[in-house]
This record gives structure tokens, C-alpha cells and sequence, in this order.
């Protein structure tokens, strides 16, 4: 049987996990990031090899996807505001020592992009945008069928789109990005402004708040929520795509964040294109980054590396 691993870092897990032809899961894990690079190489090794050993080395090829601004001519990642750790780090090199069968690399959000459009919730579209939204904003986007990388691989980068110029400091630099304005961090500090309060609550307590009616907690989502719809229009109006698919931990959230967005989405962009738009929830969770990483490894597996 050929099977595909694919590789999913983030700046606080790295999941991974091994797909058929089919593109079906056989086997799954998540495990902690080690902080430093050369530890994260260690454990992408012994990861490697468990799964070689469990698979009989059918693995044919792989798939890594790694956060931050990935460098496709260069194969790095230039800055990773979520995992400095492997910011111009030479991963080619580090992952040739141990791995023998041929792999790709790229931001581990047009990963699960991919994997959602192949085998999830953007199955059968052509074009889609999607978001994940944690304690940072990763995007991916398909135009007709492809994965758009841009000129130099570093498309996709909505969550620094400024959406309040005088809004908060950002780890890019930049201030009042999208990922400052919409994460899980957001709905916190927004929830103790309103609340005139200090203390520090969990994003699942407040949204248990405001599935009891608090006041605070309600107007923390509806201005979030404003701000997430704000992005919406934005991808809305540039590309009138198909679909919009949103995940990530925040959207778990979701039925206090999505009316505030979708109203803010609709009043902001043009109502054609709007009423085309679908905007849904992804359907692969925080499996689509490993398993786009693998489906892409097996698309890709006859072609040059890119
Ligand atoms: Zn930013």
C-alpha cells in the first residue's frame, strides 16, 4: 500500500499523521514544539522513523507544513511571528539527513487549505479562502483549483491586513492587524475592558458567558466579530470566491462571533458578490493542516519540487 505522512507545525503543536491513497487518516498524533530548532529536528527524526517502522516504509513522500513567511525559490521560512525558532533556518538540509523519500514544503495554511479543498469542506469548488483562527490567523487560498502562492510563495497573509490602523502593537510590527483584532487572546483582553475587570478568564468561559446572556461577553463577540467581518469583505471584494472556510479554536465560538461578522461582511462588500460567497466552517479541523500536507506530497510526488 503507498501512504503519504504529512507534517504540521505550529508555534505550540506539531501534528502529523500518515494518509492512503485515498486520502484516508490511518494514523494521527500531536505533540508538543521544542523551542529550540535543533530539538525540533531530533523530534521530527524520531517522529519520522516511528512511522517509517509502523508503516513498513511504504512511505512514498511527505509533506511539511511550517508557519510564518515561507520563501518557496529559497525553501525557508523568513519570519515566523509564531515560531521564531525556524525563522531562515536551512530546512532542506536538516530534513534531507533523515528523510529519503522526496518531500514539500510550504506555510502550513495553504496546507490546510489544500487539504480542505481535496477533503473537506471545500471539496468540488474552485475557488475558496480559508482561515483559521487561534491565537494567531493563518490563510490559504485556491484559485481555479490551484493553490494561489504568489509571486514568491508569501500570498495568503490576511491576518496582517490591517483592519484598525489604531488598533494593537502586532508581532509583525504592524499594528491593529487582523489577528491582533480576531484571536482567541482578543476576546480575553476585550472581555476585561468591557468588564472593567482584571481578571484573566479563558475564551470558553466567556463564550459560556455569553450563552447565558452576560453583557460584556456579548458586545466582547460583537466587536470581534465586527472586525473578523471586515477581513471577510476584504476577501469578498478582491477575489468573490465560492467559498470561505473558517476553523481554528475561535470558531468554536463561533455562534457568538459569526452574526456580528456576517453583518459587518455584508454591509462592507458588494451584495452580489457577497450573496455568492459561501462562507462555512471547515470540515477537517486541526487534521487539515497534516492531512493538505500529505495529499499535496502525493499530488506532487511526479513533479519537481515547488
Ligand atoms: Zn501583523
Amino acid at each position: 500500500m503507498e501512504i503519504y505522512a504529512g507534517f504540521d507545525l505550529g508555534g505550540t503543536y506539531l501534528k502529523y499523521g500518515v494518509i492512503d491513497t485515498q486520502g484516508r487518516v490511518l494514523q494521527d498524533d500531536t505533540v508538543n514544539t521544542p523551542e529550540e530548532v535543533e530539538e525540533l529536528f531530533l523530534l521530527l527524526e524520531t517522529v519520522w522513523d516511528n512511522i517509517q517502522s509502523l508503516h513498513h516504509s511504504n512511505i512514498k513522500a511527505a509533506g511539511f507544513g511550517f508557519p510564518g513567511i515561507f520563501n518557496a525559490r529559497e525553501q525557508r521560512i523568513i519570519q515566523s511571528p509564531n515560531c521564531p525558532q525556524i525563522d531562515g533556518h536551512a530546512l532542506v538540509p536538516s530534513l534531507e539527513k533523515f528523510i529519503s523519500v522526496p518531500f514539500f514544503l510550504d506555510n502550513e495554511a495553504n496546507f490546510a487549505a489544500y487539504g480542505e479543498y481535496k477533503a473537506g469542506a471545500g471539496k468540488g469548488a474552485q475557488s475558496l479562502v480559508l482561515l483559521t483562527i487561534g491565537t494567531g490567523i493563518g490563510t490559504g487560498i485556491i484559485l481555479s483549483g490551484q493553490l494561489w502562492q504568489g509571486a514568491c510563495g508569501f500570498a495568503g497573509e490576511l491576518g496582517h491586513v490591517t483592519v484598525n490602523p489604531t488598533g494593537e502593537k502586532c508581532s509583525c510590527g504592524n499594528r491593529g492587524c487582523l489577528e491582533t483584532e480576531v484571536s482567541s487572546q482578543k476576546i480575553v483582553s476585550c472581555y476585561e475592558q468591557y468588564r472593567e475587570s482584571k481578571e484573566e478568564l479563558a475564551a470558553e468561559e466567556i463564550a459560556r458567558r455569553a450563552a447565558n446572556g452576560d453583557e460584556a461577553a456579548l458586545q466582547t463577540y460583537s466587536q470581534v466579530g465586527s472586525y473578523l467581518g471586515i477581513g471577510l469583505s476584504i476577501i469578498i471584494n478582491l477575489l468573490n470566491p465560492e467559498k470561505i472556510l473558517l476553523g481554528g479554536g475561535v470558531m468554536e465560538s463561533g455562534e457568538w462571533l459569526l452574526p456580528a461578522a456576517f453583518e459587518e461582511a455584508k454591509r462592507r462588500s458588494f451584495t452580489a458578490s457577497y450573496n455568492c460567497c459561501l462562507i462555512e466552517q471547515t470540515q477537517l479541523g486541526n487534521k487539515a493542516g497534516f492531512i493538505g500536507a500529505a495529499l499535496w506530497a502525493r499530488d506532487h510526488l511526479t513533479k519537481p519540487r515547488s
